[in-house]
């Protein structure tokens, strides 16, 4: 625990959910809706990003987002977890039930922007976007409930936690029955290598199916001079950080991107004592399906080895894993006619997968769906740093873009049925 006491302020959320004089039954009214809704969702934004919370103590983000969507005139589900929001909106007629998934939690990372509205939360930021994927997902919610009886069925959202720490709050949605009844599950995550404006698509793989590990070495402690009565954890330690890397270039087929890498090393006590123990923090990430459960054989393996070889032993502990995210062409192509309806075409790039994880991949392994990108890159205000900078910034103007872009998708399928 961090031991801060967070005071949460929350935004005046007066003017949500009023706006039931204009119809949406035609795609072009989304824009004008979610153009209404822009300054609340950016209250919305500023606040969660002011007062981030690291994964699984997500406790006054829950609240917040809980309040928002009870004024909405949502139900909210049991969660049987700590923190995360489910909540339904039931249509008047019967109809496929849409399920839209945003992560709320922060990253350890200490933000170094110059916004006004700069986390005051010393060490934490939301420093990947979640904060622009909540308040997008609420605006979404604020916008549909507001057609409610116009709906041809349901929308379930999934406010989750701990997507940045394996093995990630996906997994206890699902448990809580977030999935129950779902047909098609939409998602997305903000891009900024891609402009605002603009939103990324690819079918297939794009998200990385990863395995985190940690190893303990085992070897036996001495004297620094006298290396020959110990086992050296540390020099096991340093072959082992070279054989995994042939495994990337030596046993994979070179076509298929791979990397493993190690990101923390621990180990020793004094310059002239022999290491006993050293641990080491890894993560493997892949994207080709085929090498599910032989990457972890070949670490294991190759760790197991080169200990043996000195007459150390060791400890592989999985720390968890998420499979390959893999996006629904179907799904694509409805994001894909909406985006351009609203507009237009030419704003639609193809994005290259990366070997980052994203649990929203459990959920796809349940029904179909997609997760867009969202371009939130705009050089002039520098928000073009990679996800998790110090200096991570968002072009605020993306967040009305994928509001309205989920909108529409959303009435889309229900109207459609996924065709
Ligand atoms: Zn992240
Ligand atoms: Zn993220």
């Amino acid at each position: 625990m961090l031991g801060l006491t967070i005071v949460i302020l929350l935004p005046d959320l007066a003017g949500v959910c009023r706006y039931r004089n204009i119809t949406m039954n035609q795609t072009s009214s989304v824009t004008d809706r979610a153009r209404l809704l822009y300054k609340t969702q950016i209250g919305w934004r500023r606040h969660l990003h002011q007062y981030p919370e690291l994964s699984n103590r997500e406790f006054k983000t829950t609240a917040f987002i809980g309040k928002v969507l009870k004024k909405c005139g949502y139900r909210l589900m049991k969660v049987n977890y700590p923190t995360g929001v489910i909540a339904e909106l039931r249509g008047k007629d019967k109809g496929p039930t849409v399920a839209i998934r945003a992560d709320i939690d922060a990253l350890p990372v200490t933000e170094k922007t110059a916004v006004p509205f700069k986390s005051r939360v010393p060490g934490v930021m939301h420093a990947c976007g979640h904060d622009v994927h909540t308040a997008v997902a609420l605006g979404v919610a604020a916008l549909l409930a507001e057609q409610r009886n116009g709906l041809n069925g349901n929308v379930r959202f999934i406010f989750q936690p701990a997507e940045e720490m394996p093995p990630g709050g996906a997994q206890y949605m699902i448990a809580s029955g977030a999935m129950k009844g779902v047909d098609v599950i939409f998602g997305l995550h903000v891009e900024p290598q891609l402009q605002v404006g603009k939103i990324g698509l690819r079918d297939g793989a794009v998200f990385a199916a990863n395995f985190d590990f940690d190893v303990i070495i085992h070897g036996r402690g001495g004297h620094g001079a006298r290396p020959n009565l110990g086992i050296d954890a540390i020099v096991v330690a340093a072959e082992v950080i070279n054989r995994v890397q042939h495994i990337v270039s030596r046993e994979i087929d070179p076509i298929d991107p791979v990397v493993i890498s190690f990101g923390e090393i621990q180990g020793g006590t004094a310059r002239n004592v022999i290491a006993d123990t050293v641990r080491l923090v890894g993560t493997a990430r892949w994207l080709s399906e085929k090498l599910n459960g032989r990457i972890p054989s070949m670490i294991t393996r190759a760790i197991t080895s080169i200990c043996a070889s000195y007459g150390a032993t060791c400890e592989i502990v999985d720390i968890g894993c998420y499979p390959l995210l893999k996006n629904d062409p179907a799904v694509n192509a409805i994001y894909r006619r909406n985006w351009e309806k609203l507009f237009g075409k030419g704003k639609i790039d193809l994005t290259d997968p990366v070997l980052g994880s994203e649990d929203f991949a459990g959920y796809l392994e349940r029904v179909p769906g997609s997760m867009f990108r969202l371009g939130i890159m705009n050089k002039k205000i520098k928000a073009d740093r990679p996800w998790h900078s110090t200096f991570f910034k968002v072009d605020e103007e993306a967040i009305f873009y994928g509001t309205a872009l989920l909108t529409a998708a959303t009435l889309d399928y229900m109207e459609n049925g996924g065709k």
